[in-house]
């Protein structure tokens, strides 16, 4: 076994070819959904599985780290805007 997919990688689940691109992973917090969209990872081009980089993991964990005080139920956030904001493109408030 290796650390996790690298280049040149297969998929662990089903052994199909991992090409880099983009996917839409949603994580369930305790209160909340966020769902971040054009999240770079490599893709199984067979089921689908996105494999996210350990770097790509820690820049979501912070993000949610400072989503914690928000109240929504539902957070879509786009990867690629994380860098300069954290402002949500739709936030569903909780009633
Ligand atoms: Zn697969």
């Amino acid at each position: 076994m290796t650390g996790g997919p690298g280049k040149g990688s297969r998929c662990p689940l089903c052994g199909g070819r991992l090409e880099w691109g983009t996917a839409t992973i949603p994580f369930v917090l305790p209160d909340t959904v966020v769902l971040i969209k054009e999240v770079p990872a490599e893709i199984c081009q067979s089921c689908h599985e996105p494999y996210l980089t350990g770097q790509t993991v820690d820049h979501i964990t912070d993000l949610l780290n400072r989503l914690r005080g928000l109240r929504a139920e539902v957070l879509i956030f786009s990867y690629t805007q994380l860098a300069s904001t954290v402002q949500p493109i739709v936030a569903a408030e909780s009633q």
